[in-house]
């Protein structure tokens, strides 16, 4: 008796998720059609033409999905807004996309079009064309399609659509009010974006925000990232003779720029990469359950080292994730004279240095630059912001120009914020494994004005393979992560908070 009903069970079970999957396979079928024709229209940021074209095709898809839609102008290139109709009794999700590209070159592509989507499988370490007539009959998860924003980020609002269809299917009452903003500038840095916010305050108002852009984890796991380091930079040059002189007739008289530049950015830092300048670590702090999720992140120190080819990471954190919840002081560039074949016997005029500082919640940009200023103040040098004249020059023996780059905020969402316990928590429910969680990635996204202008919890929801070559020539989506990426935006939009 036990023993059947368990039969029974198991096999409304099996029956339940081989009818989920022969109904995914059918939505990643039309994903894949779909995609293939957004694709097919280009969406070179650079070309205000391409992104009216996008937004017609948007406009018409979300139509058709009951969506009500609107292009919002702004002081750049349009934005596309769509949402479903509002009750107020429940909370709002708004999710963030972008529809632009990066300008191609189709030479350095491995195929004619890269706005023609190719599908392809893996052949050893290479790529071998397939047929999409091949697809019909039973989809591979492992083949990949080619083409310029499959993955970035046309990809996901396919995705999206798809995971309508399958609510609207099901008939479902989303437990949600469901709001859409696809940016068009995201590849030239989203500069209307924050103004918008402003201008649409009410058609944007939302509980919180899920930004679908960008890879999941190296692992290939599923991943949710609380925020992203903010950046700004500094650009630092001190002077020897007014002109570059014979190091014959000048060396051990004229002073070097080169010499002043190194013993003065040696000061900045120890030799385990820590920065010694006081205060610049200010009002960090990482407590157990913190460190435990940053421990938890996959991360393969040891393949990382050997991608890297170093020895030995800087000790700015005891681990990578650690060490990202800093802010960092990079130097990005440095130059005095010539080099190389062209290298000269000469003292040289000036040496300088550009630096870049990532920035994290607790490090105002602002306060740093000026820590940074203090410090080489005190190391007996004059600051200046312009290039010094003749006068100026003879007047002060440490001599420095220090030019400043516009900040760019940081953004971080508590760990512990109850929508992002409910993300956690419903992919944990679809995977069967929780997700990895990014507290805080490295690098800088341009929406990051447009998250603290809009004052809510964010989170960034990755829906695409590692490696996808975003911004490179052959740009793929997996098409796995098709299937990834409905799933999840379906068991997100049908589980309440
Ligand atoms: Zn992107």
């Amino acid at each position: 008796m036990k023993k059947s009903l368990f039969f029974m069970a198991f096999l409304s079970l099996f029956t339940i998720t081989a009818q989920d999957s022969i109904l995914i396979k059918s939505k990643v079928a039309n994903a894949i059609v779909e995609l293939r024709d957004f694709v097919s229209i280009p969406n070179d940021a650079l070309n205000p033409d391409d992104i009216d074209s996008n937004l017609f095709w948007l406009r018409k898809k979300f139509t058709e999905r009951g969506f009500n839609t609107s292009i919002l102008e702004t002081d750049g290139l349009p934005l596309f807004f769509a949402a479903l109709p509002v009750d107020d009794n429940k909370p709002t999700i708004l999710f963030y996309m972008h529809l632009d590209g990066q300008s191609v070159d189709p030479a350095k592509w491995d195929q004619k079009n890269p706005y023609d989507v190719v599908l392809k499988s893996k052949d050893g370490d290479g790529w071998k064309t397939e047929s999409f007539s091949e697809l019909n009959d039973d989809i591979n998860y492992d083949w990949r399609l080619f083409g310029r924003s499959t993955s970035d980020d046309k990809g996901p609002i396919v995705m999206f659509l798809n995971a309508i269809d399958i609510l609207r299917k099901e008939n479902i009452d989303i437990p949600y009010n469901v709001k859409v903003i696809l940016d068009s500038e995201e590849e030239k840095s989203s500069a209307p974006l924050p103004q918008a916010v402003r201008t649409y305050k009410d058609l944007l108002k939302a509980d919180f925000l899920v930004i679908n852009d960008g890879p999941v984890h190296v692992s290939g796991k599923p991943t949710i990232i609380y925020g992203c380091r903010g950046i700004t930079t500094l650009s630092i040059t001190t002077y020897g003779p007014l002109n570059p002189q014979h190091s014959g007739h000048y060396g051990n008289y004229a002073p070097n720029p080169g010499f002043q530049l190194a013993q003065l950015l040696a000061t900045l830092k120890d030799s385990d990469g820590r920065v010694l300048i006081k205060g610049y670590y200010d009002g960090i702090t990482l407590d157990d359950a913190t460190l435990e999720i940053l421990k938890s992140v996959p991360d393969n120190e040891e393949e990382i080292n050997t991608n890297l080819a170093i020895s030995t990471p800087e000790k700015v954190g005891s681990f990578y994730q650690e060490s990202l919840q800093y802010p960092s002081l990079n130097i990005r560039g440095l130059g005095s004279g010539w080099i190389g074949d062209k290298a000269r016997t000469i003292v040289p005029a000036t040496a300088t240095a550009e630096l870049d500082l990532r920035l994290v919640p607790e490090s105002d940009g602002d306060r740093l630059k000026s820590l940074v200023k203090e410090h080489i103040k005190k190391q007996g040098y004059y600051i200046m912001e312009t290039v010094p004249t003749k006068e100026e020059r003879m007047q002060h023996d440490k001599i420095v120009t220090i030019t400043e780059g516009s900040v760019t905020d940081a953004f971080r969402t508590d760990l512990a914020n109850p929508f992002g316990n409910f993300i956690v928590n419903t992919m944990e429910d679809k995977f069967g494994e929780k997700p990895v969680q990014i507290r805080i990635m490295g690098g800088t996204v341009p929406i990051s004005p447009f998250i603290n202008e809009l004052k809510i919890p964010a989170f960034i929801v990755p829906m695409v393979n590692p490696d996808n070559n975003q911004h490179s020539p052959n740009e793929n989506l997996k098409i796995g992560q098709i299937a990834y990426g409905i799933q999840l935006f379906h068991a997100l939009l049908r589980t309440p908070q």
